[in-house]
């Protein structure tokens, strides 16, 4: 119930009240003892004080009302402010208001302050981080690409077979690290929002289609069925950077691939749900355990059944892509599938219209 229905409600309660007693004393009591004329003048004296009690009282619940009721009010309006956008400005209390609503009001204060200091310290460190990550990756790219097309040039140098295998491996391995220092500086320039998306107009349904024949050849070596499923409905077009998006599928299905055991099945399907469409990645593969689902999108993180399956990965996939899909206004999350094992990832993209 609100405070002020409370006061409101009190003070009919005490009128109700007063005008019975009032009723009873002139009726029962006053009547009894004095009558004509006298009693007429009494019975107006006694209804003239009561009535200037009665205001005196009404002013005295409308003063606390402004001192207490509006501060508290202020501040709940400020605390909902603060909560749904992180911004807060100073909250008029009238000075003459009860020491406990000027302490309530500035340990919200203090608090929100804290919480900013937290926070720019918090951005502060992340922006070093990614300064950090972005100028070692881009310090790593030049010789790592030198080393990349020295070996290239080593494997056309007429090789014994041992040879050979030894610089393929080399090769092998220096392509997965550049990919890894590309990948570094996606993050940098995602995170420090320094990265141009390009939105335009894009078929989600003809992407995932195309990303799951690109697939195919991975599917068929690990014995696993990727089919994209139409529903045969044309679907709206959604906004997105089509080469962002094309890599967050592209990480999804091949995760779904990758860690789905032999026999097993990876599903896309789409759905358009309000102004959204939903593309979901079913696998019937190892899952996510319970304990780890909270690490999955975090930078670096691999789950312990995924690296005794597949040790090659950098747990930076997923992080990438949540960001690329918030960035779109959309989302990405995961579930396991309620009926058998495996998991089900879900990206929504808005609608563009
Ligand atoms: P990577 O696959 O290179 O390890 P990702 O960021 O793409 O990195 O994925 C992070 C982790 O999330 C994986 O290591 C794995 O533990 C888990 N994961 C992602 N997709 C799946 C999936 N379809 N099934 C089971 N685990 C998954």
């Amino acid at each position: 119930m609100q405070l002020w229905l409370l006061l409101a409600l009190s003070y009919i309660f005490l009128v109700v009240v007063s005008a019975g007693s009032i009723w009873f004393f002139l009726t029962h009591v006053l009547a009894g003892v004095v009558t004509g004329p006298d009693f007429i003048y009494l019975t107006w004296v006694v209804i003239g004080l009561m009535v200037a009690v009665l205001a005196c009282i009404a002013v005295l619940f409308a003063t606390l009302g402004h001192l207490i009721v509006r501060p508290l009010r202020n501040l709940i309006t400020a605390m909902e402010a603060f909560a749904a956008s992180g911004t807060h400005s100073g909250i008029p209390v009238p000075s003459a208001a009860p020491h406990e609503v000027h302490a309530l009001v500035s340990a919200f204060a203090d608090m929100a302050q804290r919480i900013d200091t937290a926070h720019s310290h918090d951005a502060e460190i992340s922006r070093v981080k990614s300064d950090f990550i972005s100028t070692a990756a881009h310090q790593l790219r030049t010789p790592l690409t030198a080393i990349r097309w020295a070996i290239e040039a080593l494997q056309k140098s007429g090789l014994t077979p041992d040879q050979t295998a030894l610089v393929d491996n080399a090769l092998t391995k220096s392509k997965e690290l550049v990919a890894i220092v590309g990948t570094l500086l996606d993050i940098s320039s995602i995170e420090s929002g320094k990265y141009q998306y390009k939105f335009a107009r894009v078929d989600l349904a003809k992407l995932a289609e195309g990303v799951s024949h690109d697939f195919a050849h991975l599917a068929n070596d690990n014995h696993v069925s990727l089919l994209y499923v139409s529903d045969g409905v044309p679907k709206p077009a959604v906004r997105a950077d089509q080469e962002r998006v094309t890599w967050v599928l592209n990480n999804l299905i091949e995760n779904a691939v990758r860690y789905t055991p032999a026999g097993g099945s990876v599903r896309i399907t789409l759905e358009v749900s309000g102004d959204r469409v939903y593309m979901r990645v079913r696998d019937t593969g190892i899952g996510i355990p319970a304990t780890e689902r909270g690490n999955i999108f975090e930078r670096f993180y691999r789950a312990g059944n995924a690296i005794a399956k597949e040790n090659e990965g950098n747990g930076l996939g997923l992080y990438i892509a949540r960001q690329i899909a918030n960035d779109h206004g959309g989302e990405l999350s995961f579930a396991p599938n309620a009926d058998g094992p495996g998991t089900t990832f879900t990206l929504s993209l808005p609608v563009m219209h």
